[in-house]
């Protein structure tokens, strides 16, 4: 299927929160060691000469490098997203951020935001300054997309594939060519500044703890706290331990594989959910997820998180707690 973009259709907003879109290097030929999140969103506009003219606004709500992404800036950015997209005059939102923890934010607002209209969310490998960015194309690709009739959802487009915001992961450290949409692939692409639609938009069945816990949600400072664990050859107990003590409410174990646990986490698991805490496991594997045989994984298996990765199922168990109040 493809469609075009035809006439405005109303405004799309841009909400920016920094990254390397946002990044300025000293010199053109700088693709690291450059600073993350320097400008705001209304330079990242001004260099895209094609927006020029569109129906925009745009809003500068941090100014973060992603790695340092924090929950008050996700509570914050839900409810503006949220705001702006349920006003009548506005076809979309745009979210530019950071690569680093793109897949994070994609599945909290995912999960927390109700999107009958596109929010789209973009980013870049290159700063600003580099001598061929990556960054205009994409933000010119996430208005186009913002603005296409009948999008809906939390999506994300890089290099001129759209991920739903529920699958996308970030697959290289480097490259422009990062992020993938595991074994759910791409929903769309982005040809010519034209939508190809590859698969329907996806279902945005939002979490229970946006009914049930709908203060919480809007005050970051009383979300509980989850960690994630690795699983690795010669794993600590002890650091599981440790994290309880530390006031961990719970935590998701990226295991080997299709979600094996060393033994010794094992052990401090079991201690972990007597103390009360709540402890999933997912895999370390940077596909697929974990799939539980017709046995349920075995009387003392660890519940398993299915195909979310552990940072989704760190954000998925965050949710869980705060709607188990
Ligand atoms: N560290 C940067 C960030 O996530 C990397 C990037 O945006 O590509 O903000």
């Amino acid at each position: 299927m493809q469609s075009t973009s035809g006439s405005p259709p109303g405004v799309v907003v841009i909400l920016g929160t920094g990254g390397t879109i946002a990044g300025t290097a000293a010199s053109a030929a700088r693709h690291v060691g450059y600073q993350a999140g320097v400008l705001g969103a209304d330079a990242l506009v001004a260099a895209v000469p094609a927006l020029q003219g569109w129906p925009l606004e745009a809003e500068t709500l941090a100014r973060l490098d992603s790695c340092d992404m924090d929950h008050a800036t996700w509570a914050a950015l839900a409810q503006r997203a949220a705001l702006h997209l349920a006003r009548p005059d506005v076809a979309g939102v745009v979210v530019t951020h950071g690569t680093d923890t793109l897949e994070e934010t994609a599945y909290f607002l995912h999960r927390t935001v109700a999107a009958a209209k596109p929010l789209v969310l973009t980013a870049a490998m290159r700063p600003a300054t580099a001598l061929s960015p990556d960054g205009p194309q994409n933000l010119f690709d996430a208005v186009t997309l913002a603005r296409e009739p009948g999008v809906r959802g939390v999506l994300a487009v890089l290099g001129g594939v759209v991920h739903a915001g529920c699958s996308l992961r970030k697959l290289h450290g480097y490259r422009v060519d990062a992020f993938g949409s595991g074994d759910a692939g791409p929903v769309a692409l982005l040809e010519d500044g034209r939508v190809r639609l590859l698969r329907p938009w996806p279902d945005a069945p939002l979490h229970p703890a946006v009914a049930q816990a709908a203060d919480s949600l809007r005050a970051a400072s009383r979300w509980p706290v989850v960690d994630i664990v690795s699983s690795h050859a010669g794993a600590r107990g002890e650091v599981i331990d440790a994290l309880v003590a530390a006031g961990a409410r719970g935590l998701v174990i990226a295991g080997t594989g299709n979600g094996s646990v060393h033994a010794e986490l094992r052990a401090a698991a079991r201690r972990a959910v007597a103390a009360g805490a709540v402890v999933r496991r997912a895999s370390r594997c940077l596909l697929g997820g974990v799939v539980v045989g017709q046995d349920g994984g075995g009387p003392d298996a660890l519940p398993a998180t299915g195909e979310l990765t552990p940072v989704q199922a760190r954000i998925e168990l965050l949710l869980d707690l705060l709607a188990a109040g």
